[in-house]
Order: structure tokens, then C-alpha cells, then sequence
């Protein structure tokens, strides 16, 4: 039997609460506040950094990097573990709650925009992940993330689909199936690289098992950092893309 804590208890009771008094549970990706332990983009405090470097050094990913002597954040590398902002002795990095950090390589043509921006068809790859970035793509279908009220859904077949997302390190067992799946999707195809294993593989490197990230093997339109990102900060990239953020884009 499912077994909930006293602070669970309250979450679900205040939104049985809201849907008896709004009729309705969806939410917009962007309307709920981050919980305060949520660790998101760093943030590096220029007049506290002593350029000592031993952040660069502690970090797992080779995120961090000094070019010209200042401190450069790489994204799609970051795992958001908060090492860096624990040796740092100075206070000089700390993680906000920001999770909008999709970006695209260039801006889409207009064409492909215009072609997909009423709906969506999306087809799911998982070229070697450890299935943390699978789970949080299975809640875009819940009732909270609700992703059909975009207009964008999952397809069994990349026939079907204009986009691929694809999650995890590419493996070498798993790179044909890739391309293969690329090749199938119908031009003009979109691919979203979920996850810092899929945008940016250094986490792994390259191996007799690895090929590295999903950007090596096909070309890549959308980045969506995050070990694993957050639904909301997926719709973000997935709305980004489409240009349909209005006013919300960072
Ligand atoms: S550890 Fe702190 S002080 Fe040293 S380089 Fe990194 S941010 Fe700057
Ligand atoms: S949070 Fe972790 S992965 Fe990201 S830059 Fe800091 S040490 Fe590297």
C-alpha cells in the first residue's frame, strides 16, 4: 500500500483541493515554484573568485572551464551534482533554481517552424541512458504536464514522427539503431539531445562501448541540459523550438 508522508499528504490534498474548485489539474510548465533544493544553473560571482581553479579540478564533467581568466559554464556538461559549489571556499558559485536552460544550435528556418508549429510528433530514442531522462519524459504525459494540450505527442514509428528525442550516451550497440531511426524520420526532422549524456557525453568520454553524445552521430537542433531535466524545462526547449514561448523565452 502506497505509504504518504504528513508533507505529502498536504501536496495532495491541496490539489484534490484546486481541482474540486477549478474543475481542472493541468498546469502551464511554467506556473509551479521550483522545492528550494533544486539545484539549477550555477551561478559564478566574479568579485568573490579568486581564479584558483579548484572547482575546475573537482569537477566531474570538465564543465567548467577559464578561458581569458574567467570562469565559463558549459551546460550540456554540467550534471548539476553542486561539487564545485561545495569546494569553493570563497562562496564564488552557487546553483539558482533556473531550469530553462535549452538552446538551440541556430535559429530553425522559418519554414520548418511554419510547418510544425500546430502539432508535434515526437518519437522517443534511447541510445544508452541510465533511464533517469526516460522517466521524466513519461511525466510530460501525465495529467500535470498534460504535453497533448501543446499539441505535441509521442508516436510509436519515426515515420510518424517530425522530431526525435534522444536520451543517453550514444553506445556503440545502439549508434546504427540511431542513425537508422534518424534516416526514417521524414525531412524536415527536428532532434531534441535530452540530458547532459546525450548533449555533451562527457561524463563517460568515449570508449570501447561509447560513441559520446548524440550531436557525434546526427545532427543536433535543441540541447536540453539537466542529469536528468526537469518536464517543465523539456516543454521549455520543446516551445523554444517551436517559437512558441511568447513572451516567457529567458
Ligand atoms: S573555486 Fe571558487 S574561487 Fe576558485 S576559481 Fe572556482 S569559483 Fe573561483
Ligand atoms: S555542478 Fe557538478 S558537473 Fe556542474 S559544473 Fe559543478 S562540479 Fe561540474
Amino acid at each position: 500500500m502506497l505509504a504518504l508522508t504528513a508533507k505529502g499528504g498536504t501536496i495532495v490534498i491541496g490539489l484534490l483541493k484546486q481541482i474540486i474548485k477549478t474543475g481542472r489539474v493541468t498546469e502551464q510548465y511554467d506556473s509551479g515554484t521550483m522545492p528550494s533544493r533544486f539545484r539549477g544553473q550555477l551561478v559564478h560571482e566574479e568579485s568573490l573568485c579568486l581564479k584558483c581553479q579548484v572547482c575546475r579540478d573537482a569537477c566531474p564533467t570538465g564543465a567548467l572551464e577559464f578561458n581569458n581568466n574567467q570562469l565559463v559554464v558549459d551546460n550540456n556538461a554540467c550534471i548539476f551534482c553542486g561539487r564545485c559549489v561545495e569546494v569553493c571556499e570563497h562562496k564564488a558559485l552557487s546553483h539558482t533554481t533556473e531550469y530553462r536552460l535549452a538552446t538551440l544550435t541556430s535559429q530553425l528556418s522559418a519554414k520548418i517552424r511554419a510547418t510544425l508549429q500546430r502539432s508535434l510528433h515526437i518519437r522517443h530514442v534511447d541510445a544508452g541512458s541510465c533511464n533517469a531522462c526516460d522517466w521524466e519524459m513519461t511525466a510530460l504525459n501525465n495529467p500535470i504536464y498534460d504535453l497533448q494540450q501543446y499539441g505535441i505527442d509521442f508516436v510509436a514509428s519515426p515515420r510518424h514522427a517530425d522530431m526525435l528525442m534522444v536520451t543517453g550516451v550514444v553506445t556503440r550497440n545502439l549508434e546504427q539503431a540511431l542513425k537508422m531511426t534518424y534516416d526514417a524520420v521524414p525531412a524536415p526532422k527536428l532532434v531534441m539531445a535530452v540530458g547532459s549524456c546525450a548533449a555533451s557525453g562527457k561524463i563517460y568520454g568515449e570508449s570501447y562501448a561509447i560513441r559520446g553524445s548524440a550531436g557525434k552521430i546526427i545532427p543536433v537542433d535543441i540541447y536540453v541540459p539537466g542529469c536528468p531535466p526537469r518536464p517543465a524545462a523539456l516543454i521549455y526547449g520543446l516551445l523554444l523550438a517551436l517559437d512558441r514561448l511568447g513572451g516567457n523565452s529567458k
